[in-house]
This record gives C-alpha cells, sequence and structure tokens, in this order.
C-alpha cells in the first residue's frame, strides 16, 4: 500500500522543504553547475528574464545574505538554517545570486560601522543583488603600504571636496558606487584616513579600464576631480578610517581564502574529476599511484582547511572575522593555486582550452581558473603582507616595527 510522503519533523526540516520548493520553482534549469563567483565584478550585470526571476526570488527573501538581519532585507537565518539553503543550494547544481563586494565586504562592515541611516539607505539593496559595490583602496603609490593613500578629502562645511585617483579599482566601470579610503588630514599617516561613500556617476569621477593581454578588463584606474560628496557619506567617525578599512579587509580575505581558482572549479571535487579524466582500478581507485597520493593529500588539507576556517568563524566576534583572516587567505589561496594545477594535469589537452565547443564548462574553468589563480595572492593584500600581520599581531613579532 503506498504511503503518505513523511512530514517534516522540526524547524530546519520545515525550512529545508520550503528551500527546495523555492529551488525547483525559480532555479533556471540552464544555470545548473555555474559557478557565480565574483559576479559583480566579471563583467556587466547581464541576466536573462529567469536569471532575474532567481535573483529576485533569493533576494526577496534575503537568501543571498542569509545570516544578516531581516530589518534591513537579510535573511535572518540560524547558522544552522544557512547551511540547510548552502547544501540545498548545492545539491541543486545552483548558485547564490547575490554577490559581489557588497556582499562580501562592505555589507558586513557597514553593518558594523555604519549609522542607522546608512544602513537603511545601501544595506536593503545589497540583499536584494541590485546595486554593485567597488573597492577604492589601492592608488599607484598606495598597495601594501595602503596608508600611504594621497586621495583627499576637503572638509567644505556640508560636504568633502574629493580629489586623487585610485587604482586596480575591480569592476569601477560597472560599479554604481565605491567604498573608498580617503585622507582627510595630512599630518597623520594612519589616524588621517576616513571611509568615504562615493557615487560612481557623481560629477567628477572618471573611470579608465586597465585593459590586459588577454583582451578583459577587470579593473580600472579610477579619478577623483572635485568630486562634492555629502557628509552623510562618511561612515564612522573622521580619521575611523583605517580601523573600519581593516575590518573591512578582514571579511574580504576571509572571503577570499575560499574563492579564486577553487571557486571557479565549483562543486566537482578533484577525485571526482580524476575518475573522469583518469583510470581507475577495480575498486574505483586512481591507478596511477602518484597523482592518486597528491589528490588524496589536497582534499585532506582543503577539508582541514575549510573546517578550520568554519571553526574561526564560530569562535570569532565582530561579524565572524578575525586576524584570522590573514591565516586563512595565505593558507586557501595557495590551496586554490595548488588545486588548479592538479586540475589541468589530471584533465590533460582538455584542461587547457581556452574557448569553443570542445570543452565543457569545467575544462573551461581550468587554465582560466589556474591564471586567475595567480592573482589570488596578490589582491586584498598579498602573501607576504599576510604573513607580516601574523608575524606582528598573532605571533607578536616585529613588535620593534
Ligand atoms: C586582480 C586584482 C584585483 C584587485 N582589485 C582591487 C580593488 O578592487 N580595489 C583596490 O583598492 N585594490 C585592488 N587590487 C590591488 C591590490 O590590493 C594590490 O595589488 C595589493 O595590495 C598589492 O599592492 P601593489 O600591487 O601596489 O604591490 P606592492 O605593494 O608594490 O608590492 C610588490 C611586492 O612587494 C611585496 N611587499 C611590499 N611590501 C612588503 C613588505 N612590507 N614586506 C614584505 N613584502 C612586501 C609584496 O608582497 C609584493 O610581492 C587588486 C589587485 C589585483 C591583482
Amino acid at each position: 500500500m503506498a504511503t503518505a510522503a513523511a512530514a517534516p519533523v522540526n524547524a530546519d526540516e520545515t525550512f529545508r522543504a520550503e528551500v527546495r520548493a523555492v529551488i525547483a520553482e525559480y532555479f533556471p534549469a540552464e544555470m545548473k553547475g555555474r559557478s557565480m563567483m565574483l559576479a559583480s565584478v566579471e563583467g556587466p550585470l547581464d541576466e536573462t528574464p529567469a536569471m532575474k526571476t532567481w535573483r529576485e526570488a533569493m533576494g526577496s527573501r534575503g537568501w543571498g545574505t542569509p545570516t544578516w538581519p531581516k530589518e534591513y532585507g537579510g535573511g535572518g537565518l540560524t547558522r544552522a538554517q544557512a547551511r540547510i539553503l548552502e547544501q540545498e543550494l548545492a545539491n541543486a547544481g545552483a548558485y547564490n545570486p547575490i554577490g559581489g563586494m557588497g556582499v562580501m565586504m562592505f555589507g558586513p562592515t557597514l553593518l558594523e560601522y555604519g549609522s542607522e541611516a546608512q544602513k537603511q539607505e545601501h544595506i536593503p539593496s545589497i540583499c536584494r543583488g541590485e546595486i554593485r559595490w567597488c573597492q577604492g583602496y589601492s592608488e599607484p603609490n598606495a598597495g601594501s603600504d595602503l596608508a600611504a593613500l594621497q586621495t583627499f578629502a576637503e572638509d567644505k562645511g556640508d560636504h568633502y571636496l574629493v580629489n586623487g585617483q585610485k587604482t586596480w579599482t575591480s569592476g569601477g566601470q560597472w560599479a554604481d558606487k565605491c567604498f573608498a579610503l580617503v585622507r582627510t588630514d595630512r599630518s597623520q599617516k594612519q589616524g588621517g584616513i576616513s571611509f568615504l561613500l562615493i557615487d560612481m556617476d557623481a560629477p567628477g569621477v572618471e573611470v579608465r579600464p586597465i585593459r590586459m593581454i588577454s583582451g578583459m578588463s577587470p579593473f580600472c584606474e579610477t579619478f577623483f576631480t572635485n568630486v562634492a560628496v555629502p557628509k552623510a557619506n562618511l561612515v564612522g567617525e573622521e580619521g575611523q578610517g583605517w580601523t573600519i578599512g581593516k575590518r573591512l579587509l578582514q571579511h574580504e580575505r576571509t572571503n577570499l581564502s575560499g574563492g579564486g581558482a577553487l571557486a571557479s572549479l565549483n562543486a566537482n571535487s578533484l577525485s571526482t574529476i580524476a575518475g573522469k579524466y583518469r583510470g581507475v582500478d577495480a575498486e574505483g581507485r586512481l591507478d596511477d599511484p602518484d597523482l592518486r597520493a597528491r589528490v588524496a593529500k589536497f582534499e585532506i588539507d582543503w577539508a582541514a582547511f575549510l573546517l578550520t576556517a568554519r571553526r574561526a568563524a564560530a569562535e570569532s566576534k565582530g561579524g565572524g572575522v578575525s586576524t584570522i583572516s590573514s591565516i586563512l587567505k595565505k593558507a586557501g589561496t595557495k590551496l586554490g593555486q595548488e588545486r588548479a594545477e592538479l586540475a589541468i594535469e589530471i584533465m590533460g589537452r582538455q584542461g587547457l582550452g581556452w574557448e569553443g565547443e570542445g570543452f565543457s564548462d569545467t575544462e573551461l574553468a581550468g587554465v582560466r581558473g589556474w591564471l586567475f589563480g595567480k592573482a589570488t595572492t596578490i589582491y586584498g593584500g598579498s602573501t607576504e603582507i599576510q604573513n607580516n600581520i601574523v608575524a606582528k599581531n598573532i605571533l607578536g613579532m616585529l613588535d620593534h616595527q
């Protein structure tokens, strides 16, 4: 005799059923298995109607930013529910359509340091994936030594007048707004820096995309010439920008640690890829013992890294990030590079395809992920700078500096 499907047993299972129903109704099947990593900086917002419907379905529920407070448009989910959402998206081959710098770094920082009015103004549009943010930190003479930045915001009473130049502004040509570190006082280095929100279409903002050898222009030079910025756009106090800017970098580094080359190869585990491209023995093991050992070592290191990242998030205060983000960034980006190298080796010639019909998405992500992975140990603060931060702030070394 047929029995009715078992009813969900508790609130979490009820939530799981709800997530499955939303995915079944709104997730576009043609997008299955695609990674939307760094969606906001890869190119112009180029959504099909089905992708827009999916973004709106996720955004209206706050599920793109699952644990952010409901009052600002976030999902207000518990960690357990957020995990369920993550699991169900992965099981369905679906992606979170709401990302970019607003989600990864600016939003959590504004939730911690912004005024109530700033949170009401900016957080809901990030949760719905409607507004894209870019990062105005680096300058031609201020990269690793970020506090050397010179872009100046002059106090004009009710507004600041901003003049200067930023560089490597990822996605600057497609962004609506920029969170920028500017100098409001030339007499102090770190203490003279403030955190300012600038509209990218304000008069005096000019963006020049930097064209790379590949023909892509993922980042820009950004020039500010007499740009009037309302005082209401100052986050925190004048001169507090270094503290706020560093907190944002912790969010950035924590996010980047699991990104880059790893995310571009999305949910496929290395052993799954290896099983597909290389021979296996009668027991389903890779028959090349050397490759098998290296893949196994990677999978163990990666599992340990993910568990450490999860533990660090659970233990930390301040929106889930801390100085540990420097360790995670260093370790995660290095693992990402290792994985990309292994993936290309495993896929052989198929892993070297750049474009065209003869290559699957996973294969195309191979060489592109490998190349992009080179940037991961530079952006968000280079590996050498992470070593310095770990030595100074975690190990208590270099106190003489
Ligand atoms: C793909 C990509 C995207 C980026 N996107 C953005 C963005 O959106 N917004 C933004 O503001 N910036 C962005 N950046 C800039 C990035 O933050 C800087 O490139 C990075 O901080 C390094 O600065 P730099 O390039 O000036 O190198 P430099 O600071 O000149 O460093 C050169 C080399 O010297 C080493 N070095 C420097 N100082 C020390 C030291 N004290 N101890 C040991 N070694 C040291 C560095 O590790 C590096 O190897 C991006 C960079 C890349 C590659």
